[in-house]
């Protein structure tokens, strides 16, 4: 049973990994998501079946249109590999080594958002409002469902806890870029990180999105270390954040309960 559902997971990762691939050009572009069918960006050809595999359409073609050899992004194999990944360990993790059933159905979309948000940030710093409302929508869905089988109780007797975690993870990062602006003179993160932290808040909980922007924070420090030591950056230059809290909250979804004790370790709380 193990088997064959984790080859599921892997293959429909792959699936939406290509649909994940359409929204990363098209949302940025302001393009319709429905129309036109898939078509090479050079030479307008209609793609067809056998072109759209996801994964093996890639390496077959070996990254170039069949119809005018034009090289295709090794981002189209990356975000199809990267999905169909996390979905495996998305459902291994939370389907056959725990059973959180409700997990899977709340971390698999949240995570195919998370991989366009990483990928459209890096090249072209926005992060499309509609992605970021998705994650709050559907977080809110799922802790639905909780209070609906009484597993979770309202905050002060009517509050949706997914509600109140995204609305405190929004705050914070307003609170953030207005110290980061006073102390720096700079923005430090725009009004796109603020809705993602949003959607941070309702999925992943406010206790587990604050270890993933805490994580983001540091990994993005050290990125920013490296590029500035290799001098491909110069102090004070913008860098997407995004990115790192898509990473952040990616690490946070595995790794919440490890982290939270090693850093009470290091804290001196243990
Ligand atoms: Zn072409």
């Amino acid at each position: 049973m193990e088997i064959p559902l984790l080859v599921g997971a892997f293959i429909g990762g792959a699936v939406v990994g290509s649909f994940l691939n359409m929204l990363i050009w098209r949302l940025p572009r302001d393009e319709s998501i429905l129309f036109p069918p898939s078509h090479c960006p050079k030479c307008n050809a209609r793609l067809h079946t056998l072109d759209l595999i996801p994964i093996l359409s890639y390496i077959f073609l070996r990254g170039r249109c069949r119809y005018c050899g034009e090289k295709i992004e090794p981002r189209y194999l990356i975000v199809e590999l990267a999905s169909s990944l996390l979905a495996l360990l998305i459902v291994y993790k939370f389907l056959i080594y725990d059973y959180e059933p409700l997990l899977v159905l709340l971390y698999l979309p949240f995570t195919f958002a998370l991989i366009a948000v990483f990928f459209i940030d890096l090249q072209h710093y926005i992060i499309p409002d509609e992605l970021s409302l998705f994650t709050i929508g559907w977080g809110v869905a799922v802790d639905g469902i909780r209070i609906w089988r009484g597993e979770q109780p309202l905050i002060a007797g009517f509050i949706p806890p997914a509600i109140l975690s995204a609305l405190a993870m929004g705050v914070l990062i307003i609170l953030i870029n207005l110290l980061g602006r006073k102390m720096f003179k700079k923005e430090s993160m725009g009004g796109g990180d603020v809705m993602l932290g949003g959607g941070m808040g309702a999925c992943l909980g406010w206790q587990n999105a604050l270890v993933a922007f805490f994580l983001a924070v540091l990994i993005g420090a050290l990125w920013g270390v490296i590029l500035i030591v290799k001098r491909k950056k110069k102090w004070g230059t913008y860098i997407a954040f995004g990115p790192f809290l898509v990473i952040g909250s990616i690490g946070a979804i595995f790794f919440a309960p490890q982290l939270i004790d090693l850093y009470l370790t290091f804290a001196g709380f243990k």
